[in-house]
């Protein structure tokens, strides 16, 4: 079961083109100035299936990207990388929000690894709110990076997307 603070369709500002996103309920990072302070708690919003998130990304024939988004989609891993994989098998292309590093994701020794090879890109790093910015495509500050997660998975590092459709052009 995935616990979810909400759901955006149609949504044009967490990604390139139309796509559906999801908001993890819960989240550990606590950033100074978060937009979505009231996805913290890990009580409370709904529970979903993956198969049924997938059912509503499948109703949207205008959709053809999923962004997971929170809240801390790391935070519900194993559930998050079952649905992603759902989504990759329909042809999806799949991004997530995160407040940890690529390379803290990389690192990791649990589900939070996995999900990571589950998605195609990365929004990774807390919201600073000195780096803030307006101006930048899908991120809310500098220090947070759009990140080709293949490529990166290949490099061992991170490496950094570069295609029009994620740089905003
Ligand atoms: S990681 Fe995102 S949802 Fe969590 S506190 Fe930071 S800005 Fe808010």
């Amino acid at each position: 079961m995935i616990y979810l603070a909400g759901i955006q369709e149609d949504s044009i500002v967490d990604g390139p083109g139309i796509r559906t996103a999801f908001f993890a309920q819960g989240c550990p990072h606590r950033c100074h100035g978060c937009h979505n302070p009231e996805t913290w708690a890990f009580e409370g919003g709904t529970g979903f299936e993956p198969e049924k998130l997938l059912e509503i990304v499948e109703a949207n024939p205008l959709c053809h990207g999923v962004t997971f988004s929170g809240g801390e989609p790391f935070a519900q891993a194993e559930e998050f990388t079952k649905f992603a994989g759902l989504l990759k098998e329909s042809g999806y292309e799949v991004a997530s929000y995160s407040g940890y590093t690529f390379e803290e994701l990389y690192d990791a020794k649990d589900a939070r690894r996995d999900l990571l090879e589950s998605i195609d890109v990365l929004i990774d790093g807390p919201y600073e709110e000195s780096e803030r910015s307006l101006e930048l495509a899908f991120k809310g500050s500098r220090n947070q990076r759009i990140i080709n997660v293949s490529a990166s998975l290949t490099a061992g590092e991170a490496v950094v997307e570069s295609s029009d459709r994620w740089l905003g052009i």
